[in-house]
């Protein structure tokens, strides 16, 4: 059969392929599904007249659950945060296949995320992400090393992009947002609320309070957060005053990102504000895989140009994507035999072979 074989395997941009369970949906239709998984990193999709087979970091089965995924996604980013790098966390897939379920979590739709707690064994990656930040940040401060003193500041943002345009979803009267570039603070968005949290309750009303504003909208337009890519970014400031009085400051950043359906949304046909939507989405996300096939293939030391400034969200995450920075790109896909095309283009987008 044939085989792709892995494109992942440095060690700062991880591919982690998540399977969800089949659904009610799909069951109702027959059942049948498509993906077979071979090992801890492999799966093969039974497409015609041979299957495929795919290498990736890690293959998580629909027998994972939330803690697992966070172990193999969440843990190595809280360290590389806590070491004063950055970090992007991406949730890809087709509508339904399980980003949100991943990064925020199971048991509640989107549009009633906040008006309940969600139940602790659902929950997604972004509340254990924080837990465990906090959990950290808190053992530090009772334990510093010998003489040394250390302090943090976390405060988080959470905006959102579609058709190329910034909302903060924080402030949604704020829209269009722009991105600025400057040698002090790098590449940031003017105007951007961000608020100091202290807690992983502080950061639940945080996205409680963002997630009902993309639901609700801003614009009379029909928007779906299917269309839409949501970044909730945490800056995690840390001063240390060591035994000879010397502070020493670090920050790093990290982007939780629930990217837009990757469905192909069909331009033919399409006129006016759904042509402008179609076209924004399809050259968002095959920025965003350009620029992560480039960081890869820059890995072997030959200088290349990145397109960072392709698009908005590439050129909003430019500072946290390539040189020490660590990126986690989650797949999520449907095991249904009815969705293999999409599927196909997923784990393809995975490999980055385009
Ligand atoms: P997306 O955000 O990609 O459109 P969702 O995260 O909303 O997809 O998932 C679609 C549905 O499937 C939701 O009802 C969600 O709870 C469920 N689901 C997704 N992944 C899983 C999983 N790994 N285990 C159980 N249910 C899941
Ligand atoms: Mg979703």
């Amino acid at each position: 059969s044939q085989q792709s074989t892995a494109l992942s395997s440095s060690n700062n941009i991880k591919v982690i392929v998540r399977v969800r369970p089949i659904n009610q949906k799909e069951d109702d239709a027959g059942g049948q599904t498509c993906i077979s998984q071979t090992s801890k990193q492999a799966l093969k999709l039974m497409t015609h007249p041979e299957p495929h087979g795919f290498t990736f970091d890690a293959v998580a089965g629909e027998d994972v659950d939330q803690e697992g995924i966070f172990q193999v996604a969440g843990q190595p980013i809280v360290e590389n945060c806590l070491s004063g790098y950055n970090s992007c966390i991406f949730a890809y897939g087709q509508t339904g296949s399980g980003k949100t379920f991943t990064m925020l979590g199971g048991g509640l739709s989107e549009a009633s995320f906040g008006a309940q707690p969600v139940c602790h064994q659902l929950q997604g990656l972004i509340p254990r992400v924080f837990d465990h930040l906090f959990a950290k940040i808190s053992e530090q401060r009772q334990h510093p090393a010998e003489g040394e003193v250390r302090q943090f500041l976390c405060k988080c943002s959470f905006l959102e992009i579609y058709n190329e345009t910034l909302t903060d979803l924080l402030s949604p009267s704020d829209t269009n947002l722009l991105i600025r570039e400057d040698l002090k603070h790098g590449v940031y968005v003017e105007n951007l609320s961000e608020l100091v949290v202290d807690s992983v309750q502080d950061v639940g009303r945080l996205l409680a309070q963002g997630s009902a504003n993309r639901r609700t909208g801003t614009t009379n337009m029909n928007r779906e957060s299917s269309r839409s890519h949501s970044v909730f970014t945490c800056i995690l400031e840390m001063r240390t005053t060591d035994a000879t009085g010397i502070t020493h400051h670090m920050s790093s950043r990290l982007n939780l990102v629930d990217l837009a359906g990757s469905e192909r949304q069909k331009t033919s046909g399409a006129v006016g504000e759904r042509l402008r939507e179609a076209s924004s989405i399809n050259k968002s996300l095959s920025t965003l895989g350009l620029v992560i096939n480039k960081l890869v293939e820059a890995q072997d030391g030959a200088h290349r140009h990145i397109p960072y400034r392709d698009s908005r969200l590439t050129f909003l995450l430019q500072d946290s994507l390539g040189g020490n920075s660590k990126t986690m790109m989650i797949a999520n896909v449907s095991p249904a035999l009815t969705n293999m095309a999409e599927t196909l283009s997923t784990l393809r987008f995975a490999q980055r072979t385009k």
